[in-house]
């Protein structure tokens, strides 16, 4: 008689904030466009399947604490599922036949399989339909990073039911098919994900630069300025600008050397450094993105206006550069400082942030009277998240799939 068990596990896993920015690699259109239209382009880019989500450079990120934001995913098999594969997202069916998801479903089965033939003891979980329950604690598909976080729970809860060994330097491997940012989500603190140079991609992968240990003075203020939708997928964005921008050439050539530099001020701790690093990486990512024809325009007036005020108070500070903001493909401020500053740098923005929902005020108020900056961040930012560097995903026996297999609350 089959095996009527319910097999479960549950994780919960970080959003992730660059602050040196990967693009993808273009895609098979684009590569035959670059055949036809110029060689030494399609030489650089076309020898990586663009199936493998290879990234055109190597980038670094901080990892969130999951305090503040987190993806919680359940992963189950059973032989008692109709099947297909199916995955319910915050209440919603969410399709799992994306070529993406099935890169990923197909290389953990197979992870899986290689253990069941090695060990004819173990129950044929890699032949079982999946069902997998997820929810974010933040807006979904808004420009906060929840592919990053939903792809590596996503992985790591399946690791975890298939009790893969594989650490999670290798489940990256796999991550980066689903999302490409995720695969530095299956790790905690300062996390790099090297672009490699094998055609097979098997070198591009997640590694941990430093632990949240080493700083875990890091904090992050997040300025959510839109929660909508997004109009243009970052990876369609992302792919056009590697197409046809020429300033990308450019960036491509000095990334290598920034990382550098980056993990160096990571090591040592160098907030001005840091700062500047990040904040130079950010503005040429979007001016690479403006030079896209047609051209991508991700940030917005109070994106600019939140620029402004960092670069003000770190020009009038006393003790030099003590923030650092950053954008992905979306409008959000992402602002780093360390708790060093953190007088200086939430007193900048208490008054102009007092009622935000999310904001916790240091007490300070407002000073003297607004600029325009300052009345264009109190207009337009809806909400504020005030988070810290955080460890990896983390195995929690809190399920979201009951023991008869159907869909349940958290229970806590
Ligand atoms: P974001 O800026 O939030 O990363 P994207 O549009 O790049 O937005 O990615 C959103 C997509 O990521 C969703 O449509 C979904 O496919 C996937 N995703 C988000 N959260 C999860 C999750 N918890 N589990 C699985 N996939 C997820």
């Amino acid at each position: 008689m089959a095996d009527p068990k319910i097999y479960r596990a549950s994780t919960t896993a970080p959003v992730n904030i660059a602050v040196i920015k990967y693009s993808r690699s273009p895609s098979f259109a684009q590569l035959i466009h670059y055949r036809d239209t110029d060689c030494q382009t399609y030489r650089y880019w076309g020898k990586r399947d663009p199936r493998l989500n290879l990234p055109t450079n190597s980038s670094l990120s901080v990892t969130l604490s999951q305090r503040d934001l987190r993806t919680h995913t359940t992963a189950s098999c059973s032989s008692t599922y109709a099947g297909p594969d199916s995955l319910l997202l915050n209440g919603a069916d969410q399709s799992l036949e994306t070529p993406r998801s099935i890169a990923c479903l197909k290389s953990l089965r197979s992870l899986r399989a290689e253990l069941e033939a090695n060990n004819t003891s173990l129950p044929t979980l890699s032949t079982l339909p999946l069902r997998i329950v997820s929810k974010n604690n933040f807006p979904t598909a808004a420009g906060l990073a929840s592919s990053a976080a939903g792809f590596a729970a996503l992985i790591r809860a399946i690791a975890n039911l298939y009790e893969l060994p594989q650490p999670p330097e290798d489940l990256s491997l796999i991550a980066r098919q689903g999302s490409g940012s995720a695969c530095r989500s299956l790790l905690g603190g300062y996390v790099a994900w090297d672009v490699g140079h094998a055609d097979d991609g098997s070198d591009s992968k997640a590694r941990i630069v430093a632990s949240k240990e080493h700083w875990p003075e890091m904090r992050a203020l997040i300025l959510v300025v839109s929660a909508e939708k997004k109009a243009v997928s970052s990876t369609a964005g992302m792919q056009a600008t590697v197409a046809t921008s020429e300033l990308f050439k450019a960036r491509v050539q000095v990334v290598p050397g920034r990382m550098k530099e980056m993990e160096d001020a990571i090591k040592r701790k160098d907030f001005a450094k840091f700062a500047r690093l990040t904040m130079k990486d950010s503005n040429n990512f979007h001016a690479c993105c403006l030079d896209t024809e047609p051209p991508i325009r991700y940030t917005n007036d109070v994106s600019w206006a939140a620029m402004q005020v960092v670069e003000d108070m770190n020009k009038t500070s006393s003790e030099g550069d003590v923030a650092a903001y950053t954008f992905d493909a979306g409008p959000n401020a992402v602002i780093y400082y360390t708790t060093d500053n953190r007088s200086v740098v939430e007193g900048r923005f208490d008054g102009v942030l007092t009622g935000k929902e999310g904001w916790v005020s240091s007490g300070n108020g407002l000073k003297r009277e607004p600029n325009h900056a300052d009345e264009t961040l109190r207009n337009g930012i809806s909400r504020v998240i005030m988070t810290s560097v955080g460890d990896g995903p983390v195995n929690i026996q809190d399920h979201l799939i009951n023991e008869k297999g159907e869909a349940s609350e958290s229970t806590t």
